[in-house]
């Protein structure tokens, strides 16, 4: 039997920040792992509990405001770990509230300041507006990046990273620079929910590459051909990205 090669993705505050679909990035992480020969474990992580020993990848969601107040001190109790796995080059991927809060700050609508754990180089203010609809943005490293945003808080980076994308329709950041996302290290964030990883598998895979990489010093193939499968993947994959681009806003 074949080795087998454990890939552990951990899930930040499932029970609070997880909406609009983001836990589809989890079983889009899980099922591209299988089919590249890895074996996914999925651990949750919720304020209090244990942090893993191990972490290869490092996912979180969206969440009403809400919610981000009820993991902020939790978020900042484990902020150390995260900064260190952040240097160590840990990939992750934040989406809308946990993106706010991977930021130094989010003041909200009604001027309470919600301070982040300072991972990347962004401030987020709460406003009277929801942008809100399907997001289609231009990466030079992943391609067009399809999704949906749904958010009143307006994000503006600063110098420390680069913008994900630029938005071609859709508003992403705010609604002043046509930014989506931000870009640090192996991290993305993102504004994008739908969930975003079913249809930009391209950011799946650089989760997984940088994952494999520092865990197995290994490479992965561009391409997935999982033996028995009845309809290649990619071929699901791009049908599904066309369906997305065709939906109205
Ligand atoms: N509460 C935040 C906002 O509206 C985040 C929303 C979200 O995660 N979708 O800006």
């Amino acid at each position: 039997m074949a080795e087998s090669k454990p890939i552990h993705v951990l899930q930040l505050y499932p029970r609070d920040m997880n909406i609009y679909g983001d836990f589809g990035n989890a079983l889009v992480l899980q099922r591209r792992l299988q089919w590249r020969g890895y074996e996914p474990i999925l651990h949750s992580y919720d304020p209090e509990d244990e942090f893993p020993e191990q972490v290869d990848i490092i996912i979180g969601g969206g969440g009403q405001d809400s919610g981000q107040d009820k993991i902020q001190q939790d978020l900042l109790r484990i902020g150390d770990k995260l900064h260190a796995l952040a240097e160590d080059g840990t990939p992750m991927l934040m989406i809308c509230g946990l993106y706010q809060l991977f930021g130094h700050s989010f003041r909200t609508r009604e001027g309470r300041e919600i301070k982040g754990v300072g991972l990347l180089d962004l401030r987020t203010e709460g406003t009277d507006t929801r942008l809100i609809g399907n997001v289609v943005a231009e990466s030079k490293e992943f391609g067009e990046i399809l999704g949906y945003e749904n958010h009143s808080g307006q994000t503006y980076l600063g110098p420390e990273v680069q913008p994900l994308a630029r938005v071609t329709k859709g508003e992403g950041n705010n609604a002043r620079d046509s930014h989506e996302g931000a870009r640090w290290k192996n991290i993305v964030g993102s504004y994008l929910h739908g969930s975003l990883l079913p249809k930009n598998p391209a950011i799946a895979d650089f989760l997984i590459a940088q994952a494999v990489q520092n865990r197995y010093a290994e490479t992965i193939q561009p391409q997935i051909d999982a033996a028995g499968s009845a309809q290649p993947i990619e071929e699901l994959t791009r049908k599904a990205r066309t369906t997305a681009t065709r939906r109205p806003r």
